[in-house]
C-alpha cells in the first residue's frame, strides 16, 4: 500500500483544489495535528463549520449514540431527529417550515426554486426575476454561481439559467433601478462573506425588505456563512433587525457533519407541494441528531455573549497589530466572522499571508486577494485567540523582513 501523503491527492483527485501539503489526522478544540504531529491553531474553523471546534465530546456523543440506531430512511419516512430539528429552527426563528439539504448551495438551490414556484403560483409565470448582489457568493451548482456575484466562478460553465440581475452592495439607488413587478426574490448575504466580509448596511437592509414588499417579491437571506451564532446572533437577521421571508443554513448547522437546511413561513412553504422538490439525504438522521446538538450548544447566552467578548479581544489583537506594523486598511468584523483588509500596498497578497501563517502554525482563510478572514470556533478560547495572533504577528514581521 502506498503511504497516504499529499502527493497523492495530485494522483487521484480532480484538480479544482491545491490543498496545502500537511495532512491532519487529528483536531481538538481549536487545535489540529498532521501526519508529522505537528499542531496547529485553527482559526479557519473548515470555513465557518466547525463553529464548537474540533472533536465536541457532545457532538461525538450524539453522532455515536445515532449510528448505533438509525442511519438513513429516504423521505418515504420522517424521523425523530429531523423531526426534533426542525421543531427547533422553527422555534428559534421567525421560520415556521425547514427543507432538509446537504449542503449550502444546495439549501439556496431550494431557496430560489421555491421563490420562483411561490411567484409562480401567486402572481403568474412572469414574476420570475431574481436579483441578487455583485460579489455575493451562494455556492457552486449552475443556479447558485448564476445567482452570486462573481462572474470567474460562471466563466466557461454557460449558458447559464436566465432572469437574475446583479446590483452593487448596499446601493439602494441601484436596487430601486432595477426592482419591478416581474421581480420575484432579492437575494442577498447579511454579512457578504467570500465577497470580503461587507457587512449590508441595517438601513440598506431595511430599504430592500420595504422595496421587496411594495413588489411582492420575497427577501431571501443566505444565511450560510453569517448562521447559528456566528455574529453573536442565532441568524444575522435578527441583528439586522430585518426578518426574510426565506433563510438558507448549512455550514456552522451541522459542526463539521454535512447539513443543510431552507427555512420560511407556512404561506411561503405552501408552494412547495408534494412532488415539487426533493433530496434523497435530506433529513438523514444522523445529520440531524448531530446539527439538533449543535443548535442545544450554540442557542444558548453563554455561547451567544461568548462570541460578543471573544470578537472585542480578536479585535483589540489586531488593533495591537496594526499599531505595529501598519498593515491593515480596516478591520470589519460581526462577531467571529472577521474580516482583516490589507493596505493597498499589499493589496492582491492575502494569500501570501495566508501560506505564511500556515507556516507558522496558524491555520486561516483569505476572502478574496485583499482580505484575511478568520472564523474559528465560537468557543475558542481567550488565550488560544493571543496564542493564534502571537503567530500571526510572526508570520507578518517575516514578509515585513523579506519586504525590507
Ligand atoms: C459556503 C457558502 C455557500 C455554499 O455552501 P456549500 O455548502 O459549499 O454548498 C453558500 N453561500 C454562502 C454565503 C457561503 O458562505
Amino acid at each position: 500500500m502506498t503511504e497516504l501523503t499529499r502527493s497523492v491527492f495530485d494522483d487521484v483527485m480532480v484538480p479544482n483544489y491545491n490543498p496545502q501539503q500537511m495532512v491532519p489526522v487529528r483536531g481538538e478544540g481549536t487545535r489540529v495535528w498532521d501526519q508529522d504531529g505537528n499542531e496547529f491553531i485553527d482559526f479557519a474553523g473548515g470555513i465557518a463549520v466547525n463553529c464548537v471546534g474540533h472533536n465536541h465530546p457532545k457532538l461525538v456523543a450524539a453522532l455515536k449514540e445515532q449510528a448505533d440506531k438509525l442511519w438513513h430512511l429516504s423521505n418515504v419516512y420522517t424521523n425523530e431527529p429531523a423531526l426534533e430539528l426542525g421543531q427547533k429552527l422553527t422555534e428559534a426563528t421567525f421560520a415556521d417550515r425547514v427543507f432538509y439539504c446537504n449542503s449550502g448551495a444546495e439549501a439556496n438551490e431550494a431557496a430560489f426554486k421555491l421563490a420562483r414556484k411561490y411567484a409562480f403560483d401567486n402572481f403568474g409565470p412572469e414574476k420570475n426575476e431574481i436579483i441578487a448582489f455583485e460579489k455575493a457568493f451562494h455556492g457552486r451548482t449552475l443556479f447558485t454561481v448564476s445567482v452570486g456575484g462573481q462572474p470567474k466562478y460562471r466563466e466557461g460553465f454557460e449558458p447559464a439559467p436566465g432572469g437574475i440581475n446583479h446590483v452593487p452592495f448596499n446601493d439602494i439607488e441601484a436596487l430601486k433601478a432595477a426592482i419591478s413587478d416581474k421581480t420575484c426574490a432579492v437575494v442577498m448575504e447579511p454579512i457578504q462573506g467570500e465577497g470580503g466580509i461587507i457587512p449590508a448596511d441595517p438601513e440598506f437592509a431595511k430599504a430592500v425588505r420595504e422595496l421587496c414588499d411594495e413588489h411582492n417579491a420575497l427577501l431571501v437571506f443566505d444565511e450560510v456563512q453569517t448562521g447559528v451564532g456566528r455574529t453573536g446572533h442565532l441568524y444575522a437577521y435578527e441583528g439586522l433587525g430585518v426578518t426574510p421571508d426565506i433563510l438558507s443554513t448549512a455550514k456552522a448547522l451541522g459542526g463539521g457533519f454535512p447539513v443543510g437546511a431552507m427555512l420560511t413561513t407556512a404561506k411561503v412553504a405552501a408552494s412547495f407541494v408534494m412532488g415539487t422538490h426533493g433530496s434523497t439525504y435530506g433529513g438523514n438522521p444522523l445529520a440531524c441528531k448531530v446539527a439538533s446538538t449543535v443548535l442545544d450548544i450554540v442557542n444558548t447566552p453563554e455561547t451567544l455573549d461568548g462570541v460578543n467578548a471573544k470578537n472585542k479581544l480578536f479585535l483589540q489583537g489586531l488593533d495591537a497589530l496594526n499599531a505595529k506594523f501598519e498593515i491593515f486598511k480596516e478591520v470589519r468584523s460581526a462577531g467571529l466572522l472577521i474580516g482583516a483588509e490589507l493596505v493597498e500596498k499589499f493589496h492582491g497578497r492575502a494569500g501570501e499571508f495566508n501560506k505564511a501563517a500556515h507556516a507558522n502554525g496558524l491555520m486561516m482563510l483569505v476572502a478574496g486577494p485583499n482580505v484575511l478572514r478568520f472564523t474559528p470556533s465560537l468557543l475558542v478560547e481567550d488565550a488560544e485567540i493571543e496564542a493564534g495572533l502571537a503567530r500571526l504577528e510572526k508570520a507578518i514581521e517575516q514578509i515585513l523582513a523579506a519586504e525590507a
